[in-house]
């Protein structure tokens, strides 16, 4: 009776954004970031290129791979050590964020892969440290 097609409202392609998450273009787990149209320079939340000043720019989603430049605690105005590192994107952006785990436990250097794109509490991205059980390679 009922011939069910097998078109069940998949995004089709060129829609990026759904391939491996088909839920929404707007999930919190994506990080997006901005690529000049005229230079190619990845930045993330600037209104303008920092490299030829481009206005044009073009929202990408980011991987969520990237590698800690810079990591510090902070101790001021929480209960808690909270670690701020800023990681360098495999898109070649820098995102200021939080690296969960030890405070003391992130180095610069660190591959780390996002957990959440906003914090609920301060709306920042959220890494994790990715595991490394094969470092014979180093
Ligand atoms: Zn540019």
């Amino acid at each position: 009776m009922y011939h069910h097609s097998a078109s069940v409202s998949y995004p089709a392609a060129g829609s990026a954004a759904g391939v491996l998450e088909p839920a929404a273009a707007d999930s919190p787990d994506a990080l997006v970031f901005q690529r000049c149209a005229w230079c190619g320079t990845a930045m993330f939340h600037r209104l303008l290129c920092p490299v030829c000043q481009g206005s044009e720019l073009r929202t990408e989603r980011s991987e969520g791979v990237g590698t800690v430049r810079h990591s510090s605690v902070v101790h001021r105005n929480t209960p808690a050590a909270r670690n701020v590192s800023l990681v360098e994107m495999a898109e070649g952006f820098v995102v200021r964020g939080r690296v969960m785990g030890p405070p003391i436990g992130i180095h610069s250097g660190d591959r780390v892969c996002l957990s959440t794109a906003k914090d609920p509490v301060r709306g920042e991205p959220v890494f994790q440290l990715v595991d490394e059980p094969y470092r014979a390679w180093a």
